[in-house]
């Protein structure tokens, strides 16, 4: 597990940056190992503009139904990006990922996705999936005792579900169609071997991720993920110092491990994220500076943000953001995402700001978590019980949370 606890009031969005480099071009090419920008990426969505309006038309007849199609798409996007371009895309190997929690933009699997929400908009005469990810918690073990963990009342107990279990839910969840499942636990590399075996069992119709503290992550570990058909990789970091850290995470390896993880993934070639739990404690422009230069020097492809909530261990604890702490990250946001000064930097992934300006990307049927008992819920923050993956009929289940609302916001 690899988050924390949270608030969510409407607050007055950032007004002035507080990074230099307003201007803005599209056109400049940087050169890094993990990241497009300037004329290859314009040339990349350009193609994908194509695609999907290839898709749309092949998928409904009246051409009404078309510039509905595309205009659900694009207010999707202006979730993510509000009146801003995508200024830069990660590159792995010859994919191009555009966010986190969608396929790479010229991958097969990537019709299956953009079909998905087109079902969302006007149900197709065929079938599209009826998810788009799924974080599965295949363990409760975990070595850590973090100061957020949402997992915290299941950590360390008998484990409830066995392998061909975790089996049988993924193809369950890939019966009904997903495009991306994320392991996570408790820690999923205490269980090395279990996720080798799921990632061959998955294969490639779905993208499989791995939420992770970095537990042991050696090279030659991250060389067999990468062959067994992982994507990506989530790597929890909260802090650019190491004591700092490593109190957080309550382990004096933490940090060790979270930054030889992330060294050794992007070596192999994996899609790397460091994921920060920005908690009051941390949230200042000099932290949140050096965190990104942290992210830049490891190479990695993006840095999640994720405010603290009020779940598991944070459950009780005061833990909410101020608003001008959330106004620098929101200014953090726009400035490393979308301005020319910045385009050497991680893309950063930052839930909340989405979901100030829109919705939970996990309702309407778009995410859901399953947690270590098999219990199905909305998201890792929303431990809403719908369920059961190994007893419930899945589908059924769906139908019942399709109305169901983030308990956060
Ligand atoms: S204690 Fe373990 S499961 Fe909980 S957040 Fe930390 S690493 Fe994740």
């Amino acid at each position: 597990m690899h988050y924390s606890a949270y608030h969510h009031s409407k607050i007055p969005v950032a007004a002035n940056k507080v990074f230099p480099g307003e201007n803005s071009r599209d056109t400049k090419e940087i050169k890094s190992p993990c990241l497009i920008t300037g004329s290859r990426k314009n040339l990349e969505l350009f193609r994908l503009k194509l695609r999907i309006i290839s898709w749309i038309i092949q998928s409904y007849i009246n051409p009404r139904h078309w510039f509905g199609a595309l205009n659900h798409l694009y207010e999707l996007r202006a979730t993510f990006l509000g009146n801003y371009k995508i200024k830069k895309m990660a590159s792995v190997g010859n994919k191009y990922f555009t966010s986190l929690y969608a396929p790479a933009i010229n991958a097969a699997n990537f019709r299956e996705f953009i079909l998905s929400e087109l079902n969302r908009y006007k149900k197709l005469k065929y079938p599209a999936n009826k998810l788009n990810h799924v974080f599965l918690a295949i363990t409760n073990k975990c070595p850590l005792k973090c100061e957020h963990c949402y997992e915290w009342n299941r950590l360390n107990r008998k484990e409830v579900l066995r392998e061909e279990n975790l089996k049988q839910s993924i193809k369950k969840l890939q019966n009904l169609g997903v495009s991306q499942i994320y392991l996570t636990g408790g820690e999923p590399l205490i269980k090395f071997d279990l996720v080798l075996e799921l990632l061959n069992f998955a294969g490639s119709k779905t993208d499989l991720w791995l939420n992770t503290s970095g537990f042991q992550l050696t090279e030659e570990k991250a060389a067999k993920l990468k062959a067994a058909g992982l994507t990506g990789i989530f790597i929890s970091l909260d802090h650019h110092e190491e004591t700092e850290h490593n109190h957080f995470r309550n382990n004096k390896n933490a940090y060790s491990w979270s930054i030889e993880a992330a060294k050794n993934a992007v070596n192999q070639d994996l899609l790397v994220t460091l994921s920060i739990c920005t908690t009051k404690e941390f949230v200042t422009k000099k932290n949140l500076t050096s965190y990104m230069e942290l992210g830049k020097s490891l190479g990695v492809s993006f840095i999640q943000f994720i405010e603290p909530k009020k779940v598991g261990h944070y459950q009780n604890s005061e833990i909410n953001l101020s608003a001008p702490q959330i106004n620098l990250l929101e200014s953090v946001f726009e400035t490393y995402n979308f301005n020319d000064e910045y385009l050497e930097y991680p893309i950063i992934c930052y839930h909340e700001y989405y979901q100030r300006r829109n919705t939970c990307l996990s309702t309407n049927n778009r995410g859901l978590y399953i947690d270590s008992n098999g219990g199905i819920n909305l998201c890792p923050f929303c431990h809403t019980s719908s369920g059961n993956i190994l007893e419930d009929d899945l589908e059924l289940v769906l139908e019942k949370m399709r109305s169901n609302q983030c308990l956060q916001a």
